[in-house]
């Protein structure tokens, strides 16, 4: 299981496609419960993950989080701005950082702020001079500003992330002015490139850490949650006052509400599954693709043109590996690898693997 621990609703940014802070009366910024009502939830085998507002705002939280509890793995998704003030203590013990970046300097600048893509990649550099060896993973937000193949590549060229990740912001902002357009003559295409160079490196002995390839290769061959994200079976959020939630992003939502940390217990959880409907349960991509996210499959903000739009970026990515299997199979056999040394993540870390 994994569970996503908001640690404040508060944030440091302000960023366009997002918004900043949560209004408190609905996320308070402060947490709200006390750690012994988790005792019942949070088991050894468990992982979990951080999350806000900026999660790194309430390290004091997460300094006594780590201490109460013994879990197999520790993640953060943070924007990275207070990383160099981590507690070296807290540091040590994460297993999966995610940072929020959405490619060069111009385009992460515009969405999150003048100077935020210097000050991340300073805070990343100085974690890892101080000798920080978990993943960390640059976790872009794409838009129609976005261009996958020049944004991807800028930012494995700085070498400091172990794995890329992206999300597409189809839904939760306005509608895009040139929505198919932008598939068709940047995402696909870039995709494909960057798909094709990715094979390349692979059959140079190089795994290039591109999370989407790697998590769709994960699931053609080992299969996994519907949606992806774990959200409602695998994966559930505990907010600030203690509510726990489906998807972390629903925060409001009467179909993501599942009940107080108090009155539920990990039986109700262990049993649960997400109402997934159509078109997804009739899809033939539904295995690997399994409805991508459920907030999106619930919610539907852009109608069916916005079902469209994503079900025609989710199956372009996964016949892009299908198609290609046998290839990334020899590319593996000749570094005396089998395809399951290839797939990621290992364990579920929140990166949603298809975007
Ligand atoms: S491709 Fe579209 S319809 Fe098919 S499972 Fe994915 S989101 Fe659902
Ligand atoms: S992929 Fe969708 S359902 Fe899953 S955590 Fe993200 S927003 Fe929620």
């Amino acid at each position: 299981m994994l569970f996503i621990v908001y640690t404040t609703g508060r944030c440091n940014l302000k960023c366009s496609y997002c918004g900043g802070s949560f209004d408190p009366e609905i996320v308070p910024w402060k947490v709200k419960y006390s750690l012994n009502d988790l005792d019942d939830l949070i088991r050894e085998e468990d992982v979990v993950a951080f999350y806000g507002g900026e999660p790194l705002l309430n390290q004091d939280f997460i300094r006594d989080f780590m201490d109460v509890f013994t879990v197999d793995k520790w993640v953060i998704q943070t924007n990275g701005l207070l990383l160099h003030r981590l507690d070296k203590n807290i540091l040590e013990r994460l297993d999966t950082i995610l940072v929020s970046i959405d490619g060069n300097e111009l385009l992460t600048d515009k969405f999150r702020g003048s100077g935020t893509y210097r000050k991340v990649l300073d805070n990343v550099r100085k974690i890892r001079r101080e000798g920080y060896c978990g993943d960390i993973v640059a976790r872009m937000t794409v838009t129609e500003e976005s261009s996958i193949y020049r944004d991807v590549k800028h930012l494995l060229s700085i070498g400091l992330f172990d794995h890329i990740h992206w999300q597409i912001s189809f839904i939760w902002s306005e509608p895009w002015k040139n929505l198919w357009k932008w598939i068709n003559q940047d995402y696909k295409p870039g995709l494909l490139r960057l798909f094709s160079e990715w094979l390349d490196e692979l059959e140079n002995d190089v795994v290039e850490g591109i999370a989407p390839f790697q998590g769709v290769l994960k699931r053609i061959i080992e299969g996994g949650p519907a949606p992806p994200c774990g959200s409602g079976s695998e994966s559930f959020t505990i907010l600030t006052d203690g509510r726990v939630i489906s998807c972390p992003i629903a925060v409001s939502e009467k179909w993501s509400h599942i009940g107080s940390i108090r009155e539920i217990s990990r039986k109700d959880l262990e049993t649960m599954s997400p109402p997934i409907t159509e078109p997804c349960n009739k899809c033939n991509y539904f295995e690997v693709c399994g409805a991508r996210c459920l907030y999106t499959h619930i919610e539907r903000l852009w109608g069916e043109e916005g079902v469209k739009a994503i079900c025609e970026c989710s199956r372009y990515l996964i016949n892009l590996v299908k198609d290609n299997i046998e290839r990334i199979r020899e590319a593996a056999s000749g570094r005396n690898l089998t395809l399951r040394d290839l797939v990621y993540p290992e364990y579920n870390n929140t990166v949603e693997i298809v975007p």
